[in-house]
């Protein structure tokens, strides 16, 4: 019997019951009412309410923590459909992202099909595209600026929530394109107008709304520096995921689907152990159970409050057929590893030696 054979029966050991799922989906649901609770009220007291500095800054640090826990613990689950059973809520939880500036529809191509169909399939995952700026796979041209990738990239992961905002996704629709890949989406007219409507909401709440009680330098300062943590945060938590060197990366064309799907995401996925850190419930919680990163990569229609569950039972699973789970072992080991495959890939790739035939050598 091989391994493809066995890995069915890995992902049956480890699903949950009906009523695990029934529970796990009303704990989701507090979470997410918390949430949006921790959002308005720091929101409120950041922007509108006339509070001490002290204050206004706790809040400010309240309103980043809930503007990254929306994009891992409510529209993550939406968007994947693990958020109900109805496809119908979903699709409206799912429009948080486009709230929070980037557009849900084309998130749903990239992260969905693109990402979990393809993972770490270089020219086609686009998670692990970052065009000419950075080399991420060995299969990807190198560049003389890679030397340093592992230096300016971090800089560079803070942009992404606003180079969404603004420029992504419009990229997106007029080239037609994710990375190498063509947009194959239903282009109604009736996403591209949510798409900008998004876009507006966000605009009016993180921007217009502010500066009618605060002066524009604030306010400009603020969106900047937040949207760069938010971004930080987030790129980081998916990249120690896959863009590590404990990851496998395979070529276009590779075997990643049918019998094969659950081997290639064992494979080219990494989960994270909070084991050293204090508020390890804290780091879940604002993760959205990312640190289990395996189980939902198999069963990514799934909340993610059954992660902890299931990835015991698939850490049984695996240890009976002899099948090894990739797991940094604390949060430092997962930045550790992301940096040291950022050097790596940034490397000059070794140029082929022609050696002359061995008789013209030496030979006087
Ligand atoms: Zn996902």
């Amino acid at each position: 019997m091989t391994i493809t054979d066995v890995i069915p029966n890995l992902t049956r050991a480890m699903m949950p019951s009906e009523n695990e799922i029934r529970r796990a989906r009303r704990r989701l649901h507090a979470k997410a009412l918390t949430i949006v609770a921790l959002f308005f009220a720091s929101y409120w007291g950041l922007v509108i309410a006339d509070n001490r500095t002290l204050v206004r800054f706790g809040c400010a640090i309240t309103l980043i923590v809930a503007v990254v826990a929306v994009a891992t613990g409510i529209m993550h689950d939406a968007n994947h459909g693990a958020f109900s059973s109805s496809r119908r809520v979903n699709k409206i939880v799912g429009y948080t992202l486009d709230v929070l500036g980037g557009s849900s529809w084309l998130w749903r191509f990239k992260h969905n099909t693109l990402h979990h169909g393809n993972t770490n399939v270089v020219g086609v995952d686009s998670d692990i595209d970052q065009g000419p700026v950075a080399r991420l796979a060995p299969q990807q041209q190198w560049r003389p600026w890679h030397r340093y990738q592992h230096v300016y990239l971090w800089f560079i992961y803070g942009l992404l929530a606003i180079r969404w905002f603004l420029m992504a996704d419009f990229v997106n629709l007029l080239t037609n394109r994710i990375g190498a890949q063509p947009l194959a989406v239903n282009r109604r007219r009736r996403d591209v107008v949510f798409l900008i409507c998004g876009k507006l909401v966000h605009l009016t709440w993180a921007v217009i709304v502010p500066l009618m009680f605060n002066p524009w330098w604030g306010v400009l300062a603020f969106y900047l520096v937040s949207s760069w943590i938010v971004g930080f945060l987030l790129a980081t938590i998916f990249q120690m995921a896959h863009c590590v060197d404990a990851a496998e990366f395979v070529d276009e064309g590779t075997a990643c689907k049918g019998k094969q799907f659950q081997m290639h995401q064992i494979n080219t996925t990494v989960d994270i152990n909070f084991r050293f850190i204090p508020l390890r419930w804290l780091m879940r919680w604002l993760v959205g159970g990312l640190d289990h990163q395996v189980v939902h990569h198999l069963v990514p229609k799934l909340p993610h409050t059954l992660y902890p569950k299931m990835r015991k039972r698939l850490e049984a699973a695996c240890l009976t057929h002899g099948i090894t789970l990739r797991t940094h072992v604390s949060m430092l080991d997962a930045l550790r590893s992301h940096g040291r495959w950022l050097k790596l890939m940034g490397q000059q790739p070794s140029v082929i030696v022609t050696v002359p035939p061995i008789d013209v050598i030496g030979r006087p």
